[in-house]
């Protein structure tokens, strides 16, 4: 019998999160007058002691005992040989995955739902509010604030309220209240509504509206959450990629390509940022984000300053964004469908570091339906697209002949997502691609920002 999995005990569990803002520059974010904003300008939103995560420098930061007692509900994640993946591909590659899907909501997202909402808790804070686009995010906040006793209200993109009721179930069953997105309870939502009763909502619409909600509660003890993109957001994942080194290292291993999908980058950094340090330290390692064809923000969009929602709530973040009032086509790859893309992400791509990579709907799905019938496991409409990056490279191997080592992120599984394996299946999905005149008309809402620069880092 070959060796399947690599384990690590609760104790080996890492004990520090690892902050890549110690070992790159950064451009700052920036306020209506055009200024950075400080600490104090994101109060209203954010608890103060994960603002102060948020600007950190420290390279290290210590993870609270009464956090790592959740995540241990089921942390540290396997490291998987897919060797069944390998056989099917015939390839001299040996490929390994962390299983972010071994999560109750199923999914990496609650590495940082329970961070965020434990200080949220310390803060004071009673109740979060957030947007979730497939349901992945709404629902895994939903689980950490049940673990701490605190209210979660969630805005769902319309499209996907009415289309997957299954993640909205999973939400009311952790005692969390999820509305459709655009509603009628905020003016973001109304505005939007006004001009376009019909609309199917975007991630932008329905952040504006949770942080709207936060904000408008005069207590004070409502706070806004966000699953992806932020530093502190980026900061909590690396438990994956910490995870993965000590695992890989007790079997003699190191990783010549590390590959994640990329929706807002956290499970992407997760993995990737501990050999992002390597690599910044000399290591020769290939780091590929992949994106959907459909939503190519780091393969095509603009490296620019812009908002992160619609209404223009947030700051200008550094970041590649295809423009804040992108509306994307319909793929089934919920958590891929975002206009911008983490500010940390966007500086390494633009720095050359991380080389991001996009694939189209169908071969993402066809690497997906392979990896079921030979791993066993049905992977999420998300992973399928760094499944798809990671055939690619198995099969380049092949016909160069070499024994590489790919690392990748199992970022969560597809069983609540079967309907969209149905509509492949009934040659339902198609391939989309932005067209150049789609992208130019969207741009054109941020080209009055001003202009973030490629620093270098090392
Ligand atoms: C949300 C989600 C993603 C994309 O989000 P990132 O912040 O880019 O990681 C990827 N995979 C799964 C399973 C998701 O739920």
């Amino acid at each position: 019998m070959e060796i399947r999995k690599v384990l690590l005990t609760e104790e080996e569990m890492p004990r520090q999160w690892y902050n890549i803002l110690a070992d790159i520059k950064m451009n700052p974010p920036l306020g209506p007058d055009g200024n950075p904003v400080g600490p104090d300008d994101l109060s209203p939103i954010f608890p103060m002691n994960l603002i102060e995560q948020e600007v950190s420098t420290e390279r290290w930061i210590d993870i609270p005992e009464e956090v790592l007692g959740v995540l241990n509900i089921w942390r540290p994640a396997p490291l998987v040989r897919a060797l069944s993946l390998e056989k099917a591909l015939d390839t001299p590659a040996r490929i390994y995955y962390k299983n972010e899907g071994l999560s109750p909501p199923g999914s990496h997202k609650p590495n940082t739902a329970v961070p965020q909402a434990y200080y949220n808790k310390i803060f004071g804070i009673k109740r979060l509010t957030t947007e979730t686009g497939a349901g992945q995010w709404g629902s895994a906040l939903s689980f950490a604030c049940s673990q701490y006793g605190l209210e979660c209200k969630v805005f769902m993109v319309r499209i996907s309220f009415d289309q997957k009721p299954y993640r909205k179930s999973l939400m009311a069953t952790w005692g969390a209240n999820c509305v459709p997105s655009p509603s009628m309870e905020t003016k973001a939502g109304r505005d939007i509504l006004e001009k376009y009763p019909d609309t199917p909502g975007s991630l932008g619409i329905a952040i504006s509206e949770a942080i709207e909600a936060a904000v408008a509660d005069e207590s004070g003890q409502t706070r806004y959450s966000l699953g992806s993109v932020l530093n502190h957001v980026m900061l909590h994942q690396t438990i994956i990629g910490l995870e993965a080194k000590k695992q890989m290292e007790k079997i003699g291993e190191y990783p010549d390509i590390v590959i994640g999908c990329a929706g807002g980058g956290s499970n992407f950094a997760g993995l990737a940022y501990p050999y992002v340090c390597d690599k910044i330290n000399g290591k020769e390692i290939a780091i590929y984000p992949v994106e959907p064809t459909a939503c190519p923000t780091l393969t095509r969009a603009t490296f620019a300053y812009d908002h992160g929602d619609s209404a223009k709530y947030t700051p200008l973040l550094p970041m590649h964004s295809l423009g804040h009032t992108f509306v994307p086509a319909p793929i089934h790859a919920g958590g891929l469908r975002y206009h911008g893309m983490a500010p940390t992400v966007s500086q390494l791509a633009a720095e050359g570091i991380i080389e991001p990579r996009s694939v189209n709907q169908l071969a993402a799905y066809e690497a997906g339906v392979l990896t079921a019938r030979s791993e066993g496991i049905v992977p999420a409409p998300e992973t399928n697209h760094a499944l798809a990056c990671v055939v690619e490279e198995a099969k380049k191997a092949k016909e160069e002949g070499k024994e590489k080592v790919i690392l990748f992120n199992f970022s969560g599984h597809g069983l609540i997502d079967l309907g969209a394996y149905d509509k492949y299946f009934s040659d339902e999905l198609k391939d989309y691609a932005l067209s150049d005149e789609e992208k130019a008309c969207f741009e054109t809402c941020f080209e009055n920002h001003p202009k973030p620069q490629v620093l270098t880092s090392c």
